[in-house]
């Protein structure tokens, strides 16, 4: 086929390890139900995953018509996750995207192998970043912004989207900042969506197959403007209240090198 691959996928591009029953069965939790969610959910459902929640408490506006992949005229007015999901199901034949409506903190159960965040709210990627590091679930964070976009995939140990969140705020590093502003944002572009959610559903599908050794680290930057993608390091930023644990376990582990006891 011409194209040299260090990967290992096999010639259709299927990783050696994908395991399709795996991804059919991942509970997958998909927060916001926008144009870039919907381009997640029909990058997840390109993929293999068959169960996915998805949670939005917007509705569906005259303005929206022709910027969102899922819905239609019919649509106006009702819930965004109700009709995407409902949609989805019906385009799919596949019965197991299904919705919330409602603002994501209204969730009792947190029974998810993984989650996407799609949403342009910073309040609740922090919020679904803060449960996703609590119950241990790997978190996607994904944002776009015009024809920029962003995607952070975060594990039990490392650093969160918050770390990053910290860092981009006082470093002021030229490439982020509209994310994490609460300024009005430029509407999403959909050619940049659709590559943002292609990376984060390949993040996911790596995380639903026990790869998660494979997942990108720290920040990844898409332009859509010039097609660049760049990826900026992130640590654990000390401040930031979701590494408690992690604190704790590495003064331990310093305090037993210095004994010689490690
Ligand atoms: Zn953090």
């Amino acid at each position: 086929m011409g194209v040299e691959d260090p990967s290992g996928q096999d010639g259709d591009g299927i990783p050696s390890w994908y395991d399709g029953n795996r991804v059919a069965k991942a509970r997958v939790l998909l927060v916001g139900a926008g144009s870039l969610g919907e381009e997640t959910a029909l990058a997840l459902y390109g993929r293999g995953f068959r169960r996915v929640l998805m949670v939005d408490p917007g509705t569906v506006g005259r303005d929206d018509i022709g910027h969102l992949a899922l819905v239609g005229e019919e649509d106006v007015g009702g819930f965004r996750s109700e009709v995407s999901a409902k949609n989805m199901a019906a385009s799919t034949s596949c019965p197991g995207f299904t919705y919330h409506v409602g603002r994501v903190r209204e969730l009792e159960g947190w029974n998810f192998e993984v989650i996407v965040g799609c949403t342009g709210d910073t309040r609740t990627r922090l919020f679904v970043n803060g449960r996703a590091r609590l119950y241990h679930i790997p978190y996607v964070d994904t944002a776009v912004d015009g024809k920029r976009g962003k995607i952070q995939t975060v594990l039990a140990a490392g650093p969160c989207a918050e770390c990053g969140m910290n860092r981009f705020r006082t470093r002021g590093l030229n490439a982020r900042p509209s994310f994490e502003q609460p300024a009005p944002r430029r509407r999403v572009d959909p050619q940049t969506a659709k590559v943002v959610a292609s990376m984060a559903s390949e993040e996911a599908l790596r995380i639903a197959c026990g790869r998660q050794d494979l997942c990108t680290k720290g920040v990844v930057y898409y332009d859509g403007a010039d097609g660049s993608v760049r990826t900026i390091s992130l640590n654990v930023d000390p401040r930031c209240s979701n590494h408690e644990g992690e604190r704790w376990k590495q003064t331990l582990k310093s305090l037993m090198q210095g004994t010689g006891r490690l």
